[in-house]
């Protein structure tokens, strides 16, 4: 982590999250961490439909959180795997921004 707090990294925030629960989260699983995760999902629907910005922030910074917990469960370099799928543009064009058919997923 470094002291600009205000920018911490796709790797910073894994490496915190690797620090703060990695042990509790690996002797879960990934089958009960996903769990958390989809309940997690459901209070930022909540959230998006009648909370406070506050409440709203506060759920996403869940998601993630539990997300990246995953990752890390299972050996997955969250920044890698951004970079890789994302880095160079749209995954379905290859443009930095998307002209894929508005039908289909990106
Ligand atoms: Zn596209």
């Amino acid at each position: 982590m470094t002291d600009d707090s205000a920018h911490i990294s796709i790797h910073d925030f894994q490496q915190l999250i690797r620090q703060m629960y990695v042990e509790k989260d690996v002797a879960r699983g990934v089958d009960g961490t996903f769990m958390w995760l989809m309940e997690e999902i459901g209070e930022l629907a909540a959230a998006l439909r009648e909370g406070t910005r506050d409440e709203q922030s506060a759920e996403f910074a869940d998601v993630l959180a539990w997300l990246t917990t995953i990752a890390n469960v299972v050996g997955v370099d969250l920044a890698d795997a951004v970079r890789q799928k994302y880095g160079s543009g749209c995954p379905g064009c290859g443009q930095f921004v998307c002209t894929c058919d508005d039908a289909g997923k990106p």
